[in-house]
C-alpha cells in the first residue's frame, strides 16, 4: 500500500477542487488529501458537518456514503460514522493507534471530540508523541461517549491533519478485566491500570502485632516467594539511588508498605497479565496510576511496588505517583517547587533502575510550574495526562461567540457544584464567583482566566454533556454547533492555550 499526501502537488489540489465543484459549498481540508492507487481521499465540511470523501465510489464498497456524481466519475459522501472510521484504519495504518514506548508524550483528553486536530498541530515539532485518544472509564460514563467513539475521533483527526507520526490511544484509570476488554477492542494500545481499591492507606494506625497479621495474610503465592524471604531481601538491599538517596526502611516501614501496597502489587500483576494472555497479538503498553491516594507516594513505597512489580516480569511503561504538593483539577499546581524537583529527580532515578519507564503527570493540565521544572531537569522521559482543560478552551471559545449560552453553562454549572465537586480534587469557593446573569458579555471570557469559575466549570462537564438532566439536555448540542460554526476561534484557543503547556519542556 502506498500512501502519498499530496497537499502541495496542484494537479491533485486541482482534481479534488473538481471534485468539490460538484459537492455544493464546502470548505476543503488541505491536509486531509491522500491518495492511495489510484483512489483519492479527503475531508470537507459541508455546513456545520464534515464529511470523508472518497473517489471512485466503485472501488471503494468498504466505505458508506452518499453516491455523488463528479463530472466523469462517481464520488462517496462519507459521514464521520463508527464504520467509516473502522474502513479508514483497515486502509490507512496511521489511523490507527500505535505504541508510543518510552518517549516523551502528551495525552491530549478530548471530552468533545472535536479538539483533536488542535492537539496535533500544537505538539508538531515538540519532540512529544500525542496520545489523542484518552478517556477513563468515569469520564467515558460522564459524557455518555464511547470507547469507539473516542477512538474514531481520534482517526479521523490524523486523517484530516494528514499526521502520519503515530499516535497513542490511552485507556485511562482501568479497574477490571472487563475495563480492559472494552479499551482493546476499541484499538486502544496503552493500558493505565488503576489499583487505588486496593490500597490500604490507614496503616500508620496499626501495632506492629497487627502488620504482621495483615502482611501474612497478603497472597504469597502471587508474590512468589515467603513474608520471610522478601524482609530478608529488601532489608538488607542496601539500595542507593544514583542521587544518593539511600533506601532503607525499617521492618515498621516495610511491613507498612506491603500492607498499604502488596495489593497493588498483585492486583496490577493480574491486569497485566490479563491483557498478555487474552490478547497476546494487540499491541500493548502498561502505565501504573497510583496518583489516587490520599498522602503523597514517598520514594520508598515507589521502590518497593516498581522492584516488586519489575521481580514478578511486569513491564511498566509508565509509572503516575501521587507526587508532593497539590494537583488540583484545571489550575496550576500549589505547593513547594523545590521540593518537588528533588522529589521528581529521586522518582526518576528509582525509574531507571526498573527499566526506565516514563514518569507520568496525573490531573496535568495547566500545571505550568511544573512544566518549567520538569523541562529545566532534562533528565528521563515524561508522560502529561491533560483533559478537562481542552474543554475549558471550548468554554472559552463559547464566552466569545456565543454568551448566552456561555452564560447559561457557567449559571447551570454552579448549581451543579455542590454534588459534581464530589469526586474531585479542588478548591473552588462559590462566593467568589461573579453572578453570570450581572456579568456583561465582554467580561465572561474572565471567567476562564478564574481559578475558581474553573474548577467550578471543569468539575460540571458530565453534567453539561450528557444529556441526562433536563435542564442540561440540549448543551452538547448547541455547544458543538457553536464550536463548529467558530472552528478557528476555537482552535486559535486551543493552540495557544497548549503552546503554554508545551514550550516550558522545549
Ligand atoms: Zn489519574
Amino acid at each position: 500500500m502506498s500512501i502519498e499526501k499530496h497537499g502541495t502537488d496542484q494537479q491533485v489540489v486541482s482534481d479534488v477542487e473538481n471534485i468539490m465543484d460538484h459537492l455544493g459549498d464546502s470548505k476543503l481540508y488541505v491536509n486531509s488529501i491522500h491518495e492511495d492507487n489510484d483512489d483519492l481521499f479527503f475531508m470537507i465540511k459541508e455546513g456545520i458537518t464534515k464529511y470523508l470523501i472518497v473517489v471512485p465510489a466503485e472501488n471503494n464498497t468498504a466505505f458508506n456514503g452518499e453516491e455523488v456524481k463528479a463530472g466523469d466519475k462517481l464520488a462517496l459522501k462519507c459521514p464521520l460514522d463508527h464504520s467509516n472510521a473502522e474502513a479508514l484504519r483497515d486502509r490507512f495504518e496511521f489511523a490507527k493507534a500505535v505504541l508510543i514506548g518510552k518517549n516523551d508524550s502528551y495525552g491530549f483528553g478530548d471530552r468533545l471530540g472535536n479538539a483533536g486536530p488542535a492537539h496535533l498541530r500544537s505538539v508538531k515539532g515538540t519532540g512529544f508523541k500525542p496520545i489523542l485518544a484518552q478517556q477513563s472509564i468515569r469520564e467515558l460514563e460522564r459524557t455518555n461517549r464511547t470507547a469507539d467513539e473516542v477512538m474514531d475521533a481520534a482517526s479521523f483527526s490524523v486523517f484530516q491533519e494528514g499526521y502520519h507520526d503515530g499516535f497513542g490511544a490511552d485507556g485511562d484509570h482501568l479497574k477490571t478485566p472487563a475495563d480492559i476488554d472494552r479499551m482493546v477492542k476499541a484499538g486502544y494500545t496503552m493500558f493505565t491500570i488503576d489499583p487505588s481499591a486496593y490500597v490500604v492507606n490507614e496503616v500508620t494506625d496499626l501495632t506492629e502485632e497487627e502488620l504482621h497479621a495483615r502482611v501474612d495474610d497478603l497472597p504469597w503465592d502471587e508474590l512468589k516467594e515467603t513474608k520471610g524471604e522478601l524482609l530478608n531481601r529488601i532489608l538488607n538491599s542496601n539500595v542507593q539511588l544514583r542521587t544518593g538517596y539511600k533506601i532503607k526502611p525499617t521492618e515498621a516501614e516495610l511491613l507498612q508498605g506491603m500492607v498499604k501496597y502488596g495489593r497493588v502489587i498483585t492486583h496490577t500483576k493480574m491486569m497485566a497479565e490479563y491483557i498478555s494472555s487474552t490478547y497476546p497479538d494487540h499491541p500493548s503498553e502498561l502505565e501504573l496510576s497510583v496518583d489516587e491516594t490520599e498522602e503523597p507516594t514517598t520514594l520508598f513505597e515507589h521502590f518497593l511496588v516498581a522492584s516488586e512489580l519489575y521481580r514478578l516480569g511486569v513491564e511498566l511503561t509508565s509509572l503516575a505517583p501521587r507526587f508532593c504538593g497539590d494537583f488540583e483539577k484545571g489550575i496550576d499546581f500549589k505547593g513547594d517547587l523545590d521540593q518537588f524537583k528533588s522529589e521528581y529527580e529521586q522518582h526518576l532515578a528509582i525509574a531507571d533502575m526498573f527499566g526506565g519507564y516514563k514518569l507520568s503527570i496525573h490531573s496535568g493540565s495547566d500545571k505550568f510550574t511544573v512544566y518549567k521544572v520538569i523541562g529545566s531537569l532534562n533528565l528521563g522521559a515524561v508522560h502529561v495526562k491533560t483533559a478537562g482543560t481542552s474543554y475549558l478552551e471550548a468554554l472559552r471559545a463559547l464566552s466569545v461567540c456565543n454568551p448566552e449560552l456561555f452564560r447559561k453553562i457557567m449559571s447551570f454549572s454552579i448549581k451543579r457544584f455542590n454534588d459534581d465537586k464530589k469526586t474531585y480534587h479542588i478548591s473552588a469557593d462559590l462566593s467568589k464567583i461573579e453572578d453570570p446573569a450581572s456579568v456583561s458579555d465582554e467580561k465572561l471570557p474572565d471567567y476562564l482566566d478564574d481559578n475558581h469559575a474553573r474548577q467550578v466549570l471543569h468539575v460540571a462537564f458530565g453534567s453539561v454533556l450528557s444529556g441526562s438532566l433536563p435542564e442540561a439536555k440540549d448543551f452538547k448540542k448547541e455547544l458543538m454547533t457553536s464550536l463548529e460554526e467558530n472552528e478557528e476561534l476555537y482552535e486559535g484557543f486551543l493552540l495557544r492555550h497548549f503552546e503554554k503547556h508545551l514550550s516550558p519542556f522545549a
